[in-house]
């Protein structure tokens, strides 16, 4: 069920993630910015909730060396394999039931409008994970929000959106209504061979970037057709009942990417933590990316993470 919520004042919500973080929540989650939208000086205008322009010009040119989360929508429900072990889940349902939390609605889909204009107030270029606490292409979530969301990266060329999905069919079901900016970085999930053909449905989207998340990666995935994919991220799983990737997938994965031209990141092997089991594959971190766009003085190479 959708409960949108109020739509507050920014003070308001900063305040409420402020409270989160101080009770321990994790980096994931990246309080959408609202702090350090309060702690910047606006150098921009609002005008009737849309954002006029004014980013600082040299601000502009800087290449994005933050990750920050923004959740227009927080919430979900599962869909394939790669969801068992949700995190966002597991963090949003610690909250559930306590009375003025965020997350007091666990991880019920939840409409968050009153963050939608949060990235237009940063200013300095940032990559943005969009709905690391969900999945924008979520089939409850309007066409109109959708768009909404994409409107706001497009209003923030400041700034490079990753935007990730496993609801493939809604995504390109509504891409000819959406805007497709430079600075906006499409990817799908493909956990498993079974789930290459989402990749099928992100080559027709026209992202200026088309990136593929092997995350967790469950099985080999000699499967996926790297056509018009720009970037692959893998990663093995951590928490509660993980499920380790064999090294044997990672490596098919890597090379065939290294054969195809295609970027490739591995972001570890997972472990009780993220960090647990290291990022070495074959004695060597991969953290390649493709080229910034122009507008952060680009193009550039800058690692992914
Ligand atoms: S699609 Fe993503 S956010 Fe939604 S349940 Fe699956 S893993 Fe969680």
């Amino acid at each position: 069920m959708i409960r949108p919520c109020e739509v507050g004042a920014a003070v308001a919500a900063s305040r409420m993630e402020t409270v989160e973080k101080r009770i321990g929540e994790p980096s994931r989650e990246r309080l959408d910015g609202a702090e350090s939208a309060l702690a910047e000086p606006r150098q921009s205008v609002v005008v009737a909730g849309r954002y006029t322009g004014g980013v600082n010009a040299d601000h502009d040119r800087l290449p994005p060396t933050r990750w920050e989360s923004w959740n227009p929508v927080t919430g979900c429900t599962k869909v394939s394999e790669g969801c068992r072990h949700c995190y966002a889940e597991r963090f949003a349902e610690r909250w559930r039931g306590i009375p003025g939390h965020h997350y007091e609605h666990g991880f019920d889909l939840q409409l968050r409008p009153e963050r939608l204009e949060v990235p237009l107030h940063w200013k300095r270029p940032r990559r943005v994970f969009v709905d690391s606490m969900g999945d924008l292409f979520h089939e409850s979530i309007p066409d109109d929000y959708v768009r909404e969301v994409f409107d706001v990266m497009k209003g923030a060329p400041q700034h490079v959106f990753h935007v990730l999905t496993k609801r493939a069919d809604r995504m390109l079901a509504l891409a000819p209504s959406l805007p497709w900016p430079p600075n906006v970085w499409m990817g799908v999930t493909v956990e498993s061979g079974r789930h290459a053909a989402r990749a099928n449905a992100l080559r027709r989207v026209p992202a200026a970037i088309r990136h593929v998340s092997a995350e967790p990666l469950l099985g080999p995935l000699d499967a996926l057709d790297l056509t018009h994919i720009d970037l692959v991220i893998a990663g093995g799983e951590s928490g509660p009942g993980r499920r380790p990737p064999q090294p044997d997938w990672l490596r098919g994965l890597r090379d065939r990417c290294v054969a195809a031209s295609v970027a490739f990141a591995f972001k570890g092997w997972g472990g009780s933590s993220q960090s647990e089991g290291g990022r070495l594959l074959d004695g060597r971190e991969w953290r390649q990316s493709p080229p910034l766009p122009f507008a952060h003085g680009g193009p550039i190479q800058q690692p992914l993470f």
